[in-house]
């Protein structure tokens, strides 16, 4: 194992991508095995000192990011270890980067779809955040394919979880460690909000599943250490298009009915048993431009017509006998809300999805480049409601955001209500303008029953606003629970709470 403490050894471990200022460590560890890491975790609680998980800190709420003590990096734990054709899983050290996860499934045929589409990030740390993506409207967040895991608790016992084997009954939740014997766990009362997407707080329900308890509990728990992955068939082709509507109304409608679409044909599909061959609507992804999107857009590629209010990205897995009666099924459903198809651009090619996804890429990189130009940082949502709730949120994000005078873009993962919102700044006046708006839009969500946070995390930057979503019992609740893993709260702290709740 290595161990490092001079200052320009630390400095890549000090931050992520949320570009959260003053992180500070005195020791950088880089273990090789979980022994090692239990020892880490022992010592440093006997001596209370603060230990702080890092994966390939591309986390963008300063989860990775430690303010003192010790840090662990998992980028030793890098070792593909199986992928097991016949019965479709994968076996990998946390450490392993999902880009080459990616591409040794693909090698086999297989698929892993949880895509948060930043690829450097490591399975580890996708598992902490329960990352999603574009991707999860049809197969879900990442929690969805984890089946087993190997984890060191914070006092230094090693755990093994497996889905199905251990539930939470009235409240509590037993855990049988190899090296500390049973631990019994009383669990937090909340109920989820109801949205398809969620990763605000721990996992909580009447059964829980303990490996549920771990993932998207962004280092708090234990320091994932192997994961063991459910995977899918390779598709053997995508039909994609970027359909543009001049009509915003127009645009909701034909999503509203995508969307229905694709649940049913799920449903039917599920019914009989039926996963390849589908004939019907049943999009992977929905994705959505704002007309300002389009604009920044624009300056790479020069085909968005200059009247579009706004555009879909969507996709759907085909093969050669559904090809042609999914592009007939979709083009349908575009003439019938008066899409723009003269001006939109479908494909069953490989080369053509790339250009898409450049197409997708072009808002990220035009916005990074303008927010650079004023040196600023944007403020960006994360936020998803419950179905009924989506259009009036999206009507509030635009009303607020027009009537502040603020440059913006909206964009993102439609299909699941779930999109964000990035305010631009020119100057400090307008970014404390912007900071205040998103504590609205956090009001907002909340109090239409929706999540501060439906993909990144809560980590330090968002730790406020969990109080607001959750109010104090169930923070305490939260900090109890972490507490008993945890007494010191020596592990990740000030992640998703401040380390005060839990007396440290
Ligand atoms: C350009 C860009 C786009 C992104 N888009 C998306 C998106 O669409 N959807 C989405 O969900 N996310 C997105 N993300 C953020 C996403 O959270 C991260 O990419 C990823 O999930 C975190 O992995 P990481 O290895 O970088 O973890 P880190 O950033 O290093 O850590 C994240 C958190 O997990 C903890 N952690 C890391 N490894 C472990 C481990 N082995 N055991 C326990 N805890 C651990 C850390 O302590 C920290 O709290 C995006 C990020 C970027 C930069």
């Amino acid at each position: 194992m290595q161990v490092k403490t001079q200052l320009d050894e630390l400095q890549n471990y000090l931050i992520d991508a949320s570009n959260l200022p003053g992180g500070h460590a005195e020791k950088l560890f880089i273990p090789e095995t979980a022994q090692e890491i239990a020892e880490i975790l022992k010592q440093a609680g006997e001596s209370s000192i603060p230990v702080t998980i890092s994966g390939a800190r591309t986390g963008t709420v300063g989860g990775a990011i430690p303010f003192g003590g010790h840090v662990i990096s998992l980028e030793r734990f890098n070792a593909i270890k199986e992928i097991n054709r016949e019965n479709r899983y994968a076996v990998v050290g946390s450490g392993v980067l999902l880009t080459d996860l990616q591409k040794a499934v693909e090698a086999e045929n297989l698929f892993y779809p949880p895509d948060p589409t930043e690829w450097s990030c490591q399975i580890g740390g996708t598992v902490a955040t329960n990352a999603s993506g574009a991707r999860s409207f049809k197969y879900g967040a990442t929690r969805r394919f984890v089946r087993r895991m190997e984890v060191v608790l914070p006092g230094g016992e090693i755990v093994n979880l497996k889905r199905g084997e251990t539930f939470s009954e009235n409240g509590f939740i037993n855990f049988n460690s190899a090296n500390a014997g049973a631990i019994k766990i009383k669990l937090p009362t909340y109920a989820q909000p109801d949205v398809r997407k969620n990763t605000s707080g721990y996992f909580s329900g009447d059964s829980v599943d303990a490996i549920d308890l771990f993932i998207g509990s962004e280092g708090t728990l234990g320091v994932i250490t192997e994961v063991e992955l459910d995977l899918l068939p390779k598709p053997e082709g995508f039909l994609s298009g970027i359909v543009f509507f001049k009509d915003e109304k127009d645009l909701l409608d034909f999503v509203d009915q995508a969307r229905r679409l694709s649940f049913q044909t799920r449903a039917g599909s599920n019914q009989s048993q039926k996963t390849a061959n589908q004939n019907s609507i049943d999009a992977t992804l929905i994705e959505y431009f704002d007309g300002n999107s389009l604009r920044f857009i624009a300056e790479k590629f020069s085909q968005v017509p200059s009247d579009a209010k706004g555009a879909i990205f969507f996709e759907q897995e085909t093969n050669a006998e559904t090809e042609d009666v999914l592009f007939e099924q979709w083009n349908t459903l575009l003439e019938k809300h008066n899409a723009d198809t003269e001006a939109s651009w479908f494909t069953t090619t490989e080369q053509d999805l790339i250009r898409m996804r450049e197409f997708r890429h072009a808002l990220p990189v035009s916005v990074n480049e303008r927010i650079v130009r004023y040196k600023q940082r944007k403020i960006g949502t994360d936020m998803a409601v419950p179905d009924e709730h989506f259009a009036s949120f999206l009507r509030f994000y635009k009303d607020k955001l027009n009537e502040s005078g603020l440059d913006y873009v909206i964009f993102g993962h439609i299909g699941d209500n779930h999109l964000h919102a990035n305010i631009l700044p020119k100057d400090e006046s307008e970014a404390r303008k912007a900071k205040h708006l998103y504590g609205r839009f956090i009001a907002q969500s909340v109090m239409l029953g929706g999540t501060i946070s439906a993909e990144h995390g809560i980590g330090k930057l968002k730790s406020k606003y969990l109080n607001v979503m959750y109010g104090e019992r169930y923070l305490n609740e939260m900090a109890e629970l972490k507490r008993q893993f945890d007494p010191k709260g020596i592990l990740s702290r000030d992640n998703m709470f401040e380390a005060k709740l839990l007396g440290v």
